[in-house]
């Protein structure tokens, strides 16, 4: 009988959404007795919908307006403000338009018209989500038009940090939460905890008890018109069932040539992640090369960027020269190692996900230099991959084998014979076309093409790989390293 491990896996998210039965007013920590009134809420968060209203329309237009300009060749990078940027951009329209005086701004911000924990959520989950290349295509096309804000947008305040402002219950079992929208003085409202079924009040039991495991990550209040009445939705995070590690389902992970990592799991779906899966990685980093060398060109060539303003030659001056580029390459490696971080995330949830109780991948600490032109360039890149991915899936219990890398990604998975050809200078040089991929072609058998980091990932799929290779190694009369 094989053993079976439980892992936690991750979190999952839902809405539940309440009904907000009246507000009180609080002040400065000591209740002052005397409820706020519903008109002074409801102009409290009218004024949040407007100025949401106002940042989510000028955020959109300068993105779209990028997405052209970069569509006609204008330019070759144009990024869009901060959000910080637009938050103070909005506070001078509001004055100026005379919308608002900078007082009745000061309670939201002071120094722009929303508190950050009201404007990044809104962001984040209301007007990212609007602004993709993709729905720019559809726009441009005229197949749907740029989005625009009205009033009734929702009131979003961010609770998943400790400091945040969180539902809670009182002394009388009464459902409250304090809203972080103001400066100064608070706004407390109370929720319709009396006709809630079973189901809504389990979860708001769940929600408030620090115990559970349960917790609040964000807050929408919006305006249902017809009814006349103010709701507030709650996303939460709550622990999933354990998930049981089944010992005999290996992931094979290649540490790919045209990806960063092909996996595949020997299951009976042969589960993969690949391209599709590290796309928008892939984009950052090709972002991020380019800016690279765009950036140390302009460097090296002094530009205005460079600051080194003495151009006196040799010595001093030499040293001080290349400073900035010390710099651009702190950030550069920082940013390698956000993604390293992501990739090797992406990897174990993958894992867990097909229960898996072991991860394969190669051995790289023997490999030199093979590793020029693909997409981390450079050994110690993948090998901090490969230390984030063995600690992640430490963690939640599955076991990482390094293989011996001596022609796992040579042999065809089909029926293992070793096309001893087809190396990575192989590849590169017969490629179909400039920037096309040589498939994995078998000289002996008659098995489809296949992308070949998809062949190497499902070989280190195999239990004995390495005994299988050695086997195959000595019919075919090659050489293997011990
Ligand atoms: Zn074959």
């Amino acid at each position: 009988m094989a053993k079976e491990t439980k892992v936690p896996a991750k979190p999952l998210v839902k809405v539940a959404k309440y009904e907000i039965l009246k507000p009180e007013r609080w002040v400065g920590g000591e209740r002052d007795g005397e409820n706020c009134t519903w008109p002074e809420l409801a102009r409290m968060l009218w004024d949040v919908q407007y100025i949401e209203s106002r940042i989510g329309n000028l955020f959109v237009s300068e993105k779209y307006a990028e997405f052209s300009l970069m569509r006609t060749d204008s330019v070759a990078e144009f990024s869009t403000r901060k959000a910080s940027a637009i938050n103070r951009q909005i506070r001078q329209d509001l004055i100026a338009d005379g919308n608002f005086s900078e007082e009745q701004l000061n309670r939201f911000s002071k120094a722009g018209a929303l508190p950050s924990d009201v404007l990044d959520p809104f962001l984040q989950s209301v007007v990212r989500p609007t602004v993709s290349g993709k729905n720019w295509k559809d726009i441009s096309s005229s197949n749907s038009s740029i989005p625009n804000y009205k009033k009734n947008v929702p009131v979003c305040i961010r609770c998943d940090k400790d400091y945040h402002k969180k539902i809670f219950v009182d002394d009388d079992g009464d459902h409250k939460l304090d809203l972080g929208i103001t400066v100064g003085s608070k706004c407390r409202i109370i929720l319709r905890t009396g006709r809630l079924d079973d189901s809504q009040k389990d979860i708001l039991d769940k929600l408030v008890n620090p115990d559970s495991g349960w917790s609040q990550q964000t807050f929408q209040i919006s305006y249902n018109e017809r009814r006349n009445k103010w709701f507030l939705s709650v996303t939460y995070r709550y622990p999933p069932q354990d998930k049981k590690l089944d010992p005999d389902v290996i992931v094979g992970a290649e540490l790919g040539f045209g990806c960063p990592i092909v996996a595949v799991a020997n299951n009976d779906t042969h589960a993969s992640i690949g391209p599709r899966e590290f796309a928008p990685i892939m984009e950052q980093i090709r972002r991020l090369q380019a800016q690279t060398i765009a950036r140390r060109n302009q460097m090296l060539r002094g530009g205005e960027d460079s600051y080194v303003k003495d151009t006196s030659r040799g010595g001093h001056g030499r040293k001080r020269r290349f400073k900035p580029v010390d710099r651009l390459q702190q950030k550069i490696d920082n940013a390698y190692k956000t993604l390293n971080h992501q990739m090797s995330r992406k990897l174990v949830d993958f894992a867990v996900e097909q229960q898996a109780g072991s991860i394969q991948m190669e051995d790289l600490s023997g490999i030199k230099d093979t590793l020029t032109g693909t997409f981390l360039g450079q050994r110690w890149r993948y090998y901090e991959l490969q230390e984030f991915i063995k600690y992640k899936a430490k963690e939640v219990g599955i076991e990482v084998r390094l293989i011996n890398p001596d022609y796992t990604s040579r042999r065809c998975y089909s029926c293992g014979f070793i096309h001893e050809e087809f190396t990575r200078e192989y590849r590169e040089e017969n490629k179909p076309r400039e920037g096309g991929i040589r498939l994995f072609d078998c000289p002996v058998c008659d098995a489809e093409e296949v992308d070949p980091d998809y062949n190497a990932a499902s070989n280190l799929t195999l239990k004995d790989i390495e005994r299988k290779i050695k086997a195959q190694c000595r019919t075919q009369g090659l050489q293997v390293k011990s």
